[in-house]
């Protein structure tokens, strides 16, 4: 590294102004464009976050109409990418701006009082939409230089990161820390990527000690993966004059404010009928009977792999509304209407499947 760190800079960024990715907010620059990527990106893989970003600006295309959002359609924006606490951040965020002029401040401390933004996305921000001397260390940065210094340390701990922070800071151009913080980014995605990197094509190869040390591979060294926890949960569609019971989850729980159809989690040695039945007197007080499955699907999130067994359920006579303990609001709705609700990924999946059973009963 020492040998080419006085060419470092330059090299990077004619690299970077050769194959930086067309990014829709790398057209602008917006500031608020910027502080939606980023959100976005902090859990989600940039090839998805392209598709939701544009659809989620074009309908709240500034601070204002973001603020101005209902949550549960802000949430249905949000469907698909997860983590919905940083939609209800954003929305939170929106909401304190709108009230400050709807804009963003351009300021590192300013940005860290918003809900969901924290040292990185307030860095991420100050550089990139403000172009100001910040340096962003995202995982991208962190394999470059564990492997361009070979850091036999875990790339997470403390000490590590000062370092890094310390390199990169020392190569920082002040008039461009824009390009050179997304630069940086980019060849760690693209050329310095995980797994098996591009050294063939890489400009810094002669100075990259990890390549000279055989030990790319072995670079960065990541902490001990949490481990997987698997559940099995069970839910149950009933339907009633032709309209479907689904529920909104507490605001306090795990996918607050997303929509449901009643059920939870199997206790030990329950069958996922069993527990239906269990499940929708406890959330719901009424009596239902599995009839046929839908389907059984597959869900993640954090390290929970989550199997989901769905089943079409009939209300047994005589029963009334739901009377809701896990819930805060129920709905009975039309099949075309499901598509109006933000669902958690599962309970999407479902949905997709239901048409699918119901033409097989036809
Ligand atoms: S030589 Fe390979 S490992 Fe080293 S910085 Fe370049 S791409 Fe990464």
């Amino acid at each position: 590294m020492n040998s080419t760190k006085r060419n470092f800079t330059p090299i990077l960024l004619a690299w970077f102004e050769e194959h930086e990715r067309d990014l829709p907010w790398r057209r602008t620059y917006e500031p608020y464009h910027i502080w939606i990527s980023e959100i976005m990106l902090q859990q989600t893989q940039m090839d998805r976050v392209v598709g939701f970003f544009s659809r989620f600006v074009e309908r709240f295309p500034d601070i204002g109409c973001l603020a101005e959002a209902g949550e549960d359609e802000l949430l249905k924006m949000w469907e698909g990418l997860g983590y919905y606490s940083r939609a209800r951040n954003l929305h939170k965020s929106a909401k304190i701006l709108a009230t400050q002029g709807a804009a963003l401040p351009e300021s590192y401390q300013q940005l860290l009082q918003l809900p969901g933004i924290g040292p990185y996305t307030a860095s991420a921000i100050m550089a990139i939409a403000f172009n100001r001397p910040h340096t962003v260390l995202d995982a991208n940065v962190e394999r470059l230089f564990a492997r361009l210094l070979d850091l036999s340390k875990p790339v997470k701990e403390k000490e590590t990161i000062a370092l890094i922070r310390h390199q990169v800071e020392d190569l920082l151009p002040a008039d461009q820390p824009r390009a050179f913080n997304q630069a940086l980014m980019e060849f760690g995605a693209l050329v310095c990527k995980p797994g098996i990197p591009n050294c063939g094509v890489c400009p810094f190869h002669v100075g990259c000690q990890a390549l000279q040390a055989g030990t790319v591979g072995a670079r960065p060294v990541l902490p001990k993966r949490k481990e997987t926890i698997l559940i099995t949960m069970a839910c149950g569609v009933v339907r009633r004059n032709g309209k479907f019971l689904i529920q909104k989850r507490q605001a306090d729980d795990v996918w607050a404010n997303l929509w449901e159809f009643p059920g939870g989690r199997l206790k030990e040695g329950e069958i996922p009928e069993q527990a239906v039945v269990r499940e929708y007197l406890e959330e719901t007080e009424l009596c239902v009977e599995p009839m046929e499955k839908i389907a059984t699907v597959q869900h993640a999130y954090m390290n929970y792999r989550v199997t989901l067994h769905g089943f079409f359920c009939d209300l047994l006579p005589d029963q009334g509304e739901p009377i809701l303990h896990a819930a805060q609001e129920a709905r009975w709705v039309e099949e075309g209407e499901l598509a109006d609700y933000a669902f958690p990924s599962g309970h999407r999946k479902l949905i997709s499947c239901l048409q699918g059973v119901e033409q097989s009963q036809e």
